[in-house]
């Protein structure tokens, strides 16, 4: 099926505003199995015109984001309707949800307002419980240049996301036939780089018939996508996890947080974090998973050696002796967190995010991470990520998250 996307916005050609659209829609489409064979961005106006009726006689859908707003520049519904020969009638119920969302604001509705209810004849008004703007679906029997479906969609994130998911993705499917579509597994892995997958297992995937595959690296992580049918992603799950099971993250775009986040809730264990160089990155990954309140307890940030010393009760011996970024000093940060927050397991790190600050024996990317458990013995496991501060610091909470999940997974 050939999808095109056609995004509107003068905005989005001065550089005042990222097209984020065009990213967004690759992504679900192609979880839905459907690509994007074209995307164009085109000003506020009558430069539509062109792109859409180009883009009406190529594709077999077209999905036109922005320009249904009340004010002048937005014309991507009269455009549509003059490209297609079609006209504009007023929608009623259309209009009886516009002035029920300004009626709950408390608010008069403007005269201009009214063009929002404005839909092609026969077209299908697409509900926006998020905005004032309906979307329209234009079927391909109405569209005399081509056999071509059309989607008019609204520009705000809020109101395009939750309006493709419910409008537009049903229709979607109708008009691919859904045997078409395949299915699509996307395996995070950390602790491994994309050459191990390379030299693991690239020539036996390579083997499986009908399966599509690619990998995805990120800082500390490689996302292997599989796209195929059920045969095809089972086959090919199976070869990755022979290989690397041990260094899964998760099987359905869960991020390292998230899953340390449900292994903890699954065990009911409390976690603290004692960091130094990843500046409170850790207890923020941790944070941003909906729900951690249930396991997350304190959140230390000790940078300086006082902080070490007067918080959690490091050595200033062990200091003085090891540096700070040494065994002793990564396992006492985890204990001192642990005993203080009275969590049942504490992660600490400490390390050396550069550019300054290096040396021969503890290079610039050097780690020491902590790992202490109520009533086993303490952890400690160096790490080494010769980055840039912020890569640095991104990968170092990466190794530290693992060490945690490897460890509570058992
Ligand atoms: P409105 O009623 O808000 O005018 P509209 O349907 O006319 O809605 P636009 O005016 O094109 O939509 O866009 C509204 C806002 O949505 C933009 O100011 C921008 O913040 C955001 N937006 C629109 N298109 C994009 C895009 N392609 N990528 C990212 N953001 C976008
Ligand atoms: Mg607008």
């Amino acid at each position: 099926m050939r999808i095109e996307i056609l995004n509107t916005g003068t905005e989005l050609l001065l550089g005042n505003t990222l097209n984020t659209h065009g990213a967004w829609f690759g992504r679900e489409l192609f979880k839905l199995g459907l690509r994007i064979t074209r995307q164009m961005t085109v000003p506020d106006g009558e430069a539509i015109r062109d792109a859409l009726a180009e883009a009406v006689g190529r594709a077999d859908a077209v999905i036109v984001t922005g320009g249904l707003g009340p004010t002048s520049d937005d014309l991507t519904r009269e455009i549509t309707a003059e490209v297609l020969g079609a006209d504009l009638i007023t929608d009623e119920a259309a209009v009886r949800s516009l002035e029920a969302f300004f009626a709950m604001r408390g608010k008069a509705m403007a005269e201009s307002n009214l063009k929002q209810a404005l839909v092609i004849v026969g077209a299908d008004v697409l509900p926006n419980p998020n905005g004032t703007a309906p979307g329209i679906y234009v079927p391909p029997r109405l569209n005399e240049r081509g056999n071509c479906a059309i989607f008019l969609l609204p520009g705000p994130p809020r109101e395009l996301y939750p309006m493709f998911h419910n409008e537009v993705v049903p229709r979607l499917r109708a008009l691919s036939g859904i045997e078409a579509f395949n299915d699509v597994l996307e395996m995070k892995f950390t602790g491994i780089g994309e050459s191990d997958f390379h030299q693991g297992i690239d020539a036996r995937l390579a083997a499986v018939p009908g399966l599509e595959y690619g990998y995805c690296a990120h800082v500390g992580e490689v996302d292997l996508r599989l796209i195929g049918n059920a045969d095809a992603l089972q086959a090919g799950r199976g070869i990755a996890l022979g290989a690397f099971e041990s260094n899964l993250i998760s099987e359905d775009g869960s991020s390292l947080e998230r899953t340390v986040v449900r292994l903890l809730t699954g065990k009911m264990w409390k976690l603290a974090t004692a960091e130094s160089c990843t500046g409170g990155l850790i207890a923020n990954r941790i944070t941003n998973v909906p729900g951690s309140s249930v396991v997350f307890t304190h959140g230390f940030v000790t940078y300086a050696n006082e902080a070490k010393t007067g918080l959690l009760g490091v050595s200033p011996e062990s200091i003085t002796e090891y540096g700070a970024v040494s065994e002793p000093v990564a396992r006492q940060m985890a204990e001192g967190a642990l005993r203080v927050s009275g969590a049942d397991v504490a992660l600490s790190i400490t390390g050396i995010a550069g550019p300054g600050g290096g040396s021969d024996e503890k290079p610039v990317g050097t780690a020491w991470i902590g790992l202490a458990i109520k009533g086993r013995e303490t952890l400690a496991v160096k790490v080494y990520h010769p980055r840039k501060r912020k890569d640095f610091k991104q990968a170092a909470s990466q190794s530290a998250l693992d060490l945690l999940r490897r460890t509570v997974r058992g």
